[in-house]
């Protein structure tokens, strides 16, 4: 595992913040719960298929409804949604029991804004596992004082100020009478409330955490080391896509968190396959150029980094540095060739000079010049490599 978490720094010692009681006594109770009284449940009764069905497809609504709800839609404004998506989502991710989408939206706004920054970022991973995890929440810090400035959108959401105002409520409606009826109908009642009710409260919540936790400590930075964000795969099977938060990070606009095909990120597939239905609409995503330029600045610093790590006197060392100077030339080359065609793109469509068949041809260039940036990756991990050798 690799990181460069510095030892927990707090503003001031964790004495002078008083306890969050409320939050305090939910998020330490229910896992102590859930240890003993789950398996101790096991010993003695059998839990029926449906009750293992009800934590499964429960976990999968909160986790999805936290992700794709309060995450991309509230938080980032990734897409838009029809208002029974939204309703979906608010009722699902109440029941995750995560705070209502004012208060999360509007902290992990400032999570992006502040990243990594001790005094700022309500949930700084340079504060250690611990605080990232679940410590801010346990007390009422500086950091984590709530600040709904920059969220004017959400205080004007009638969805969003209605969970907030009946937050109490929904929850205990949620998370007791949901798996009390499921029970009920199924026939297994406190299977149902042990699994899809206290243990599922419990995954959801941890595998979560995990994004603030793990995911700025564990994986690759693909994008940007300008802050502690990782992409790690592992993590977003259990967080439904969340995973890929070093791209997250950068790109927080973007719908989606996986951007290949092959990228585990059921979020992103759920946001896309309703728009096919007119469900979601105006899906945000990062221009292509713009990720691969921000690949390649990576590349060129890990080639760099390499480098600089060779002996003196290597035989090699003179024609690598070379190679990697006249790369970096194309490079800039490159990116000015794109400025160039945007400035004119730009001007013939204020003048209204473009017909279909010019914007067509316009297209064609930037793909072309999309191309050669990621030719240019392919030889630049060739290189490094050969570096590495
Ligand atoms: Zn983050
Ligand atoms: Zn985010």
């Amino acid at each position: 595992m690799s990181t460069d978490v510095a030892a927990p720094v707090a503003e001031g010692t964790a004495r002078h913040n008083p306890v969050n009681w409320l939050a305090a006594s939910v998020l330490l109770s229910t896992p102590i719960l859930a240890l003993i009284l789950v398996p101790l449940y096991a010993w003695f009764n059998d839990y029926s298929t449906a009750a293992w069905v009800s934590f499964v497809v429960l976990s999968a609504l909160n986790g999805i409804s936290i992700t794709g709800g309060y995450h991309r839609l509230w938080a980032h404004r990734a897409y838009e949604a029809h208002w029974s998506l939204r309703l979906f989502f608010m009722l699902f991710g109440t029941m995750a029991t995560q705070n209502s989408i004012l208060v999360w939206a509007s902290s992990h706004r400032t999570h992006h804004r502040h990243v990594d920054d001790i005094d700022h970022d309500p949930y700084s991973v340079k504060r250690g596992f611990w605080f990232s995890h679940i410590g801010w929440m346990l007390r009422h810090y500086e950091s984590g004082k709530e600040d709904f400035r920059n969220a004017p959108d959400l205080l004007n959401d009638p969805i969003v100020m209605f969970q907030h105002k009946h937050y109490l409520p929904l929850v205990l409606l949620m998370n007791f009478g949901v798996p009390v009826a499921i029970g009920l109908m199924v026939g297994d009642l406190w299977g149902v409330v042990l699994l899809g009710g206290l243990f599922r409260l419990v995954w959801s919540h941890h595998t979560t955490f995990f994004i603030n936790s793990l995911a700025h400590m564990w994986g690759s930075r693909p994008y940007t080391d300008e802050n502690t964000a990782r992409d790690n795969p592992v993590l977003a099977l259990f967080t439904y896509g969340e995973g890929y938060h070093n791209y997250h990070h950068i790109f927080q606009y973007d719908y989606r968190n996986g951007i290949r095909w092959y990228q585990f990120d059921p979020t992103k597939w759920l946001i896309a396959s309703m728009s096919w239905i007119g469900v979601t609409r105006n899906l945000k995503r990062c221009p292509e150029f713009a990720i691969e330029k921000a690949k390649l600045t990576m590349q060129f610093k890990q080639a760099e980094a390499k480098l600089s790590l060779q002996a003196a006197g290597h035989a090699q060392l003179e024609a690598w540095r070379a190679k990697l100077a006249q790369e970096y030339e194309h490079f800039t080359q490159v990116l000015n060739d794109w400025s160039k065609l945007k400035e004119t793109w730009y001007a013939e469509k204020k003048e209204q000079l473009l017909h279909k068949w010019e914007e067509a041809s316009f297209r064609t260039r930037f793909q072309e010049i999309e191309y050669r940036l990621k030719m240019q990756r392919k030889r630049l991990r060739l290189l490094t490599a050969q570096v590495a050798a």
